[in-house]
């Protein structure tokens, strides 16, 4: 059971997958509601303000990734694609819009609770962030301290070039949600072109050999291929 019973809005015009996912909420002990059209799930999301939502991109009036958009305007809610579009293309689009995360159709029910759940932490944290920013980033055994900017390992401290300092920072503030590569470009480098892709990959290389034990088999920065990068909460 959800130990806190989070509301969720399933925004779905597939009667089917609607009902599974309803069941699944169901089970765990959800609130949830649900909408079936794109101006459905924008009226519901202000009106009843729910936790999360989980959102398919093919709706019968407007696109979904406009849904995220319009949505974005004013909440921070946390929003999960259930997507049938697999292209990557279509995953950066929604993620760069403002999704949180992606789900690909068809999934399981036991990814999608898993998905809920890395949510509803993610969700904790911003609640204990009302408070002032923390000047320390702590996940297990890997430490920020932006106020003397240093990184520390097993209570080592690391010597990280100022870039890979600036990367590690953007991951470690969006903790648990996919970065796009093009958004790490854009807010590390300042540039999104192309070419840049494979000095992206080259400084996450040598951050990964200074921060994970293992970097072939990283525990902290996942890969998503074509898509970007994941910092997961240890
Ligand atoms: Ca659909």
């Amino acid at each position: 059971m959800a130990e806190k019973s989070y509301s969720v809005l399933i925004v779905e015009d597939d009667p089917a997958v609607r009902n599974l996912v309803s069941t699944a909420l169901e089970s765990r002990g959800y609130q949830h509601t649900a909408a079936t059209t794109g101006k459905a799930a924008i009226a519901c999301a202000a009106t009843t303000t729910p936790d999360i939502m989980l959102l398919d991109l093919g709706l019968p009036d407007i696109d979904g990734v406009e849904v995220i958009k319009r949505v974005r305007t004013w909440s921070n809610m946390p929003i999960i694609v259930l997507s049938a579009r697999s292209d990557d293309s279509d995953k950066i689009e929604a993620l760069d819009a403002g999704a949180d995360d992606y789900i690909t159709k068809p999934f399981s029910v036991g990814e999608l609770l898993a998905r809920l759940r890395t949510t509803e932490r993610h969700l904790s944290y911003r609640s204990e962030n009302t408070a002032p920013q923390e000047s320390q980033f702590v996940n297990d055994s890997l430490i920020i301290d932006y106020a003397a900017a240093t990184v520390t390992l097993d209570g080592k401290e690391l010597h990280l070039t100022p870039m890979e300092y600036k990367l590690l920072c953007l991951l470690a503030q969006n903790v648990d949600r996919v970065l796009t590569h093009q958004y790490i470009l854009r807010e590390v480098w300042g540039t999104s072109q192309d070419g840049d892709l494979a000095s992206l990959r080259v400084f996450m290389g040598t951050l990964r050999k200074k921060i994970e034990t293992n970097p072939s088999r990283p525990r902290y920065i996942q890969t998503h291929v074509g898509v970007g990068y994941r910092m997961v909460r240890v």
